[in-house]
C-alpha cells in the first residue's frame, strides 16, 4: 500500500514540476540511484525470508524417522533429544534447562537435513531452513539481522499456525559459526555469530513459542569453541556413511516405487557400495531405473544395478574409445591389480573393464567383504600392492610404464604416509608434520619399493595368466569377477603371496 502510494505520489510531484518549467532529469537520476541503493541494502540486505515448509501443509509430514534407511543410534540419540521439546512441561517442572541447539556432523549427503524435517516431523513443529552462506553479506550487519529475522519468523509462524514449536535448521553452519577472528571481513562475520549466540541465549522454557535450533555440517573443526560449548549446541550426533544393513535399508526405501525384477539382491548391491552415502544410493536405484528406461524394460533387473554402481562411482560412459595398442595396455594394467587383488584376498575383485568412465580409461571394481573401521599394516601394504600392480604389469609385459599410472602412485603415498603417522614404519611413533621432508621422502620410497619387489615377482609369474585375460578383455570390454576367477583356477595353480 506505502509503495504504490509512493509511487503514485512520486509520478504527481514529477508531472507539476515538468509543467513548473523544472528540469527533472537530475531528480530522475537521483531517485534512481537511491532505489538500486534500497533495493541492494534494504530489500535485498535486510527483508530476507527464510524457506519455511508447513508441517501441516507441506512436505515434511511425509518425512519422518521411517523414511531414513541406517542410523538406528543417530535416530535414537535424536528422539531422545526431541522429547525435550515435546514433553516441555515435564522438563520444566523438573527444572531442566531446555536444549537450545543439535549440531548433526558429518560427510555430505549422509542424511542430515532429512533427520532435522523428520524431527520438525516428530515435534509437530514449524521447519525454518537456510544456509550458513545465506546470512553472509558483504555489507555490515545485514548478517547479524538475517539471524534476528530467522528467530522472528519461527515465533511468529508458530503462532500464526497455533502450534508450540519451531526449528530452525541450519546447514553448513561452518560458514557463519567459523572461529572468530580468522575471517578476511571477520567484523561482519563475528557480528553474525555473536547474534546467533544472543540469540540462543535468549531461548528460556518459558517462552510461548519453543525454538530448537539444528545446524548440520561437515567441517565441525571450523566451529567456534563458543558455538559448541554447553548451552548452545548441547548435542553433537554424528552422521556417519551407512554400514553395510543401512545401505540395504536406504536401497529399499529409495526402491519401493521402482518396479524391481525378481533378481534383484538388494543385499549384494549394498556389499558392492561401500563408502557409499544415502545421496550416492539414492542416486543408484534411480540410474538403474534409468538405465532399463533406456533399454524399454518393463522391470529393473540387478544388471542394471550394477551398471548404476558403475556410474555413480566412475561416472558416465565416455564416447572416447582409446586405439587398439593403449587399449591393449589399460587391459594390462586392470589385470595387473585385479590379479594382486585376487592374490590378497581371493574372491575380491567384482569386475574388470576396459570402458572409460569419467576420467578413468579403464577400472577393476573390488567386493568389500565387510565394512572396516581399523586398518593393520598388512592390509594397507596390500592395498599399495594393488595399487602398484597395474603399472608394474605394464612394465614386465610392455616393457614401460605410462602415465596412467599417476592416480594410483598418488594413492600408494597416501597409504604409505598412513603406515608411517600410525607408527607403523620404520621411525616408529611419530609425527609426520614433524619427520623432516628428506627422511619422509626415503620411508616413503623404501615402503614403496618393498612392495614393487612383492609384487613384481607375481607378476613375472603369472605373466602369461594376464596376457590372457587382458585378450579376453580386448573382445569383451569386461570381465566378471567369476569369469576372472575361472581363468585362474585353469592355471592350476593356487596365488601366494610371497611374504
Ligand atoms: P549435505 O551435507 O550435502 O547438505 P545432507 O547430509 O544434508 O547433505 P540430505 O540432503 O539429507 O543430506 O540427503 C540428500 C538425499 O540423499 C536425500 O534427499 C535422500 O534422497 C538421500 N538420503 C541421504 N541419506 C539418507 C538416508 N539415511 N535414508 C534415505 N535417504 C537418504
Amino acid at each position: 500500500m506505502i509503495k504504490e502510494l509512493s509511487i503514485g505520489f512520486g509520478i504527481a510531484a514529477a508531472i507539476i514540476m515538468v509543467q513548473q518549467g523544472f528540469n527533472v532529469i537530475p531528480w530522475f537520476f537521483m531517485v534512481g540511484l537511491i532505489l538500486v541503493l534500497y533495493y541492494l541494502v534494504g530489500f535485498k540486505g535486510m527483508n530476507k525470508s527464510f524457506s519455511a515448509v508447513e508441517s501441516s501443509k507441506g512436505s515434511i509430514e511425509k518425512i519422518n524417522f521411517d523414511r531414513i534407511g541406517g542410523h538406528a543410534s543417530v535416530k535414537k540419540e535424536l528422539l531422545e533429544a526431541l522429547d525435550f521439546v515435546k514433553n516441555s512441561k515435564l522438563i520444566m517442572k523438573m527444572g531442566i534447562r531446555p536444549l537450545k541447539g543439535i549440531l548433526l556432523v558429518g560427510p555430505p549427503g549422509t542424511g542430515k537435513t532429512l533427520l532435522a524435517k523428520a524431527a520438525a516431523s516428530y515435534t509437530e513443529s514449524v521447519f525454518l531452513s537456510a544456509s550458513g552462506s545465506e546470512f553472509i553479506e558483504v555489507y555490515a550487519g545485514v548478517g547479524a539481522q538475517r539471524v534476528r529475522q530467522i528467530f522472528n519468523q519461527a515465533r511468529e509462524m508458530t503462532k500464526r499456525q497455533k502450534k508450540s514449536s519451531a526449528i530452525i535448521f541450519i546447514d553448513e553452519i561452518e560458514i557463519l559459526g567459523g572461529k572468530r577472528g580468522s575471517h578476511g571481513s571477520h567484523l561482519e562475520y563475528d557480528q553474525t555469530l555473536n547474534q546467533l549466540l544472543v540469540e540462543m541465549d535468549g531461548i528460556s522454557c518459558h517462552d510461548q513459542v519453543k525454538v530448537l535450533v539444528i545446524a548440520a555440517t561437515n567441517r565441525s573443526e571450523l566451529l567456534d569453541s563458543a558455538l559448541v560449548r554447553p548451552g548452545r549446541f548441547d548435542r553433537i550426533v554424528n552422521v556417519d556413511l551407512p554400514d553395510v544393513e543401512g545401505r540395504e535399508q536406504i536401497l529399499s526405501l529409495h526402491s519401493r516405487n521402482k518396479p524391481l525384477s525378481k533378481d534383484v539382491n538388494l543385499r549384494a548391491v549394498a556389499q558392492e557400495t561401500f563408502g557409499f552415502s544415502g545421496a550416492h544410493l539414492e542416486s543408484v536405484t534411480n540410474e538403474a531405473a534409468i538405465l532399463a528406461m533406456r533399454d524399454r524394460k518393463k522391470l529393473v533387473n540387478h544388471r542394471y544395478f550394477i551398471e548404476a554402481v558403475d556410474k555413480v562411482m566412475m561416472g558416465e560412459k565416455m564416447d572416447r574409445k582409446p586405439d587398439i595398442d593403449e587399449l591393449w595396455r589399460i587391459a594390462i594394467h586392470e589385470t595387473g591389480h585385479a590379479l594382486m587383488s585376487e592374490t590378497i584376498r581371493p574372491g575380491s575383485v567384482s569386475s574388470i573393464t576396459t570402458t572409460s568412465r569419467g576420467k578413468a580409461l579403464g577400472y577393476m571394481r573390488q567386493t568389500p567383504e565387510k565394512d572396516f573401521h581399523l586398518y593393520t599394516r598388512e592390509y594397507l601394504e596390500g592395498r599399495i600392492d594393488i595399487l602398484l600392480a597395474g603399472s608394474l604389469a605394464e612394465e614386465e609385459i610392455l616393457g614401460s610404464r605410462s602415465t596412467g599410472a599417476a592416480s594410483d602412485f598418488q594413492q600408494a603415498i597416501g597409504i604409505a604416509k598412513q603406515l608411517i603417522s600410525s607408527g607403523m614404519s620404520s621411525l616408529g611413533v611419530v609425527c609426520l608434520q614433524d619427520v623432516p621432508g628428506g627422511i619422509l621422502h626415503d620411508v616413503i620410497t623404501n615402503i614403496i619399493e618393498k612392495e614393487e619387489n612383492k609384487v613384481k615377482e607375481i607378476i613375472i609369474r603369472y605373466k602369461n595368466l594376464i596376457k590372457e585375460v587382458a585378450d579376453y578383455l580386448l573382445i569383451q570390454e569386461k570381465i566378471s569377477g567369476e569369469a576372472f576367477r575361472k581363468i585362474l583356477s585353469g592355471c592350476g595353480e593356487k596365488l601366494k603371496v610371497s611374504s
